[in-house]
């Protein structure tokens, strides 16, 4: 293998034409960094904390998250790691939050929105990422999941810089959200689109199962528009927009995500080189034209087909 094959298996990710797309992973816990080595993932685009509070009764103490979030920094120093505070609820439910059960636990006091009952667990978590970064090499953005309205995120922001971290984001998870990017955008640092919470709620299709796949595929126009609001808002600001839900991991629409102004795709490890390959094989140019076909495409079939 010449040096310009291993260039195309372990450099940054792009388009054809060197159009960038950082390439990253989604991790749980610092068990998953070497996967996400091995695969060449530029950073992590998704550490999903929920892990350490999972089955508990009481809240891990700071110095308890210290450790778990220094690990997985430590391991990536030098490289960027978006962090995503606790994304618990009804329908992930943690013991220590002792919430109510509700009707429509996907629809109640989740992500973000915990934070309104029992703020002290954000502002915990938040003090103990700050604390963790302080002690390591790795570049940390810090989002927050389930967030609606441009007050959450301007709240939000406030709390992350008030714990002395640099970088705030928002997921964009709930259609409301996604309407909103460009003022989003300019209260906090760069959004992440889960897409798929954000099919779920959009085509109102419990992603937890059932029939309803057809309506959750993310070759959905509908979908692939209010992505491109929020590509569109990234582009006018000049901030990062990405995708960390399962949509980043399909090769054949990560030229399209690209060309919706996506700048980075985060997924599994081992779903990252087919991306890569993919994405090589397009031009910017030619990325924006499949976008610009796929999300006036008659449906997601119609979308898909448009790759060959
Ligand atoms: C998403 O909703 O797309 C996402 C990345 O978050 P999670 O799958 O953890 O809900
Ligand atoms: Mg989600």
């Amino acid at each position: 293998v010449g040096s310009a094959g291993d260039e195309a298996i372990t450099g940054p990710g792009g388009t054809s034409d060197g159009a960038p797309v950082r390439l990253l992973a989604n991790v749980g816990s610092v068990r998953d960094v070497p996967a996400a080595d091995r695969a060449h993932a530029e950073g992590i685009g998704l550490f999903r904390t929920e892990l350490l509070f999972l089955g508990r009764t009481s809240e891990p103490s700071r110095g308890e998250q210290v450790a778990a979030y220094r690990d997985v920094f430590r391991a990536m120093a030098g490289r960027r790691v978006v962090i995503r505070t606790l994304d618990a609820g009804a329908d992930k439910p943690l013991p220590f939050l002792h919430q109510d059960e509700e009707p429509n636990p996907a629809l109640g006091i989740r992500g973000l929105r915990v934070a309104r009952r029992r703020p002290g667990v954000l502002t915990t978590q938040l003090a103990a990422i700050a604390d963790a970064a302080a002690e390591c090499g790795a570049e940390v953005w810090v989002m927050a999941p389930m967030v609606s309205t441009l007050t959450e995120a301007t709240e939000f922001a406030a709390a992350v810089y008030e714990a002395g971290l640099p970088k705030a984001g928002v997921m964009i998870e709930v259609p409301a959200a996604a309407l909103r990017a460009a003022e989003l955008l300019r209260a906090v640092d760069f959004l992440s689109i889960g897409t798929n919470d954000l099919s779920q709620y959009a085509f109102a299709a419990d992603r937890s199962g059932g029939d309803l796949a057809d309506l959750l595929d993310p070759w959905q126009p509908a979908l692939l528009r209010l992505i491109e609001i929020c590509g569109d808002a990234g582009r006018e600001t000049g901030k990062p927009v990405g995708v960390c839900g399962e949509a980043a991991a399909d090769p054949r629409l990560a030229p399209v995500l690209a060309g919706l102004g996506v700048s980075s795709l985060s997924m599994s490890p081992r779903a990252l080189p087919g991306v890569r390959a993919s994405l090589a094989r397009y031009s910017y140019t030619e990325c924006r034209r499949l976008a610009e076909l796929a999300v006036v495409a008659p449906d997601a079939a119609s979308a898909r087909d448009l790759i060959g």
